[in-house]
């Protein structure tokens, strides 16, 4: 059984967080349900998507970043 919960979006002109992973300029915050929050790049955010999205109660979207987690086609 497979419960999918999507993130609530939040769009800002500019994240000022690095990427987790890489460091590069973060397009991705998120807060997870468990507490605490994660950032990434475009490249990584879109690389972990499926797996971010059910944890993450709240994601902050750089403007123009389309991130993979917050389209879930029904
Ligand atoms: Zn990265």
């Amino acid at each position: 059984m497979t419960t999918v919960l999507s993130p609530e979006i939040v769009v800002v002109d500019s994240l000022a967080e690095r990427c987790d992973r890489c460091g590069a300029a973060a397009k991705l915050e998120l807060a997870l349900a468990g507490g605490g929050g994660l950032a990434f790049c475009g490249h990584h955010a879109n690389k972990f998507a499926d797996r971010l999205a059910p944890v993450a109660v709240k994601a902050t979207v750089e403007n123009g970043f389309a991130w993979a987690g917050q389209s879930q086609p029904a």
